[in-house]
C-alpha cells in the first residue's frame, strides 16, 4: 500500500509528481490483506487516527516564537518517548501541507455496494431485496464540543489555562446587526 503522504513527499514538483504517477501506473499491484492480530477494533482505532484527524492537533504545539514552531512528537525509534522539535515556520508549513491530499485524492475509498457512483441505487436495491424496514430513532446530533473533540482531540470545554477547570456558557452574545 502506498500512502498519499509518500506520493507528495517523493514528488516535490509537478513534473516529479507526473513521473511518479506514470511509474506507478506501469506497476502490477497486488493486494495483500492480513488478519489483524488484535481484532477489528484495533484496525478501526488505527484507521480512525488518520481518517478524521488533521496532521497535528493544536495541543501538540508548544510554542510559536520568533518564526519558530516547537511541538511535541513521539519518537518511535526511541521507545516512543515524547520529545520536542523546533522548526522554522516555513518548514513547519511545508511539512503540514504534505498531509493535504492532491486534488481528487480521497482518504477513504469505498468499494463494493458502497462504491460512490452507484451507492444510492445499490442501497435502494438491497433494501428492496431484503425487505428491510428501517426504523429511525431520534436524530443524533453532535454538539460543537463533541465534533471538536472527535476531529482534533481537543476538549474545548477544558480551561486552556489550568487544563482542569470546565468552561461553561455564561452569556450568549447576540448576533451583530
Ligand atoms: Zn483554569
Amino acid at each position: 500500500m502506498i500512502f498519499p503522504d509518500n506520493i507528495a513527499a517523493q514528488s516535490g514538483s509537478d513534473e516529479g509528481f507526473a513521473k511518479l504517477i506514470n511509474d506507478l501506473k506501469t506497476k502490477k499491484w497486488l493486494m495483500y490483506a492480513k488478519r489483524p492480530f488484535a481484532g477489528p477494533e484495533q484496525v478501526l482505532e488505527y484507521l480512525g487516527r488518520y481518517t478524521h484527524r488533521v496532521a497535528i492537533s493544536n495541543h501538540r504545539i508548544v510554542s510559536i516564537d520568533d518564526g519558530r514552531i516547537t511541538f511535541s512528537y513521539k519518537d518511535r525509534n526511541d521507545d516512543s518517548k515524547t520529545k520536542l522539535m523546533t522548526l522554522k515556520a516555513d518548514e513547519f508549513i511545508r511539512r503540514f501541507l504534505l498531509h493535504i491530499l492532491p486534488q481528487r485524492f480521497v482518504k477513504i475509498r469505498y468499494f463494493g455496494f458502497l462504491f460512490n457512483r452507484d451507492r444510492l441505487k445499490n442501497i435502494e436495491l438491497i433494501r428492496k431485496l431484503t425487505a428491510a424496514v428501517a426504523i429511525f430513532t431520534e436524530k443524533v446530533e453532535e454538539t460543537v464540543q463533541q465534533i471538536m473533540l472527535r476531529i482534533t482531540g481537543v476538549d474545548i470545554t477544558l480551561c486552556p489555562h489550568c487544563g482542569k477547570g470546565r468552561m461553561i456558557p455564561v452569556v450568549k452574545i447576540p448576533r451583530a446587526g
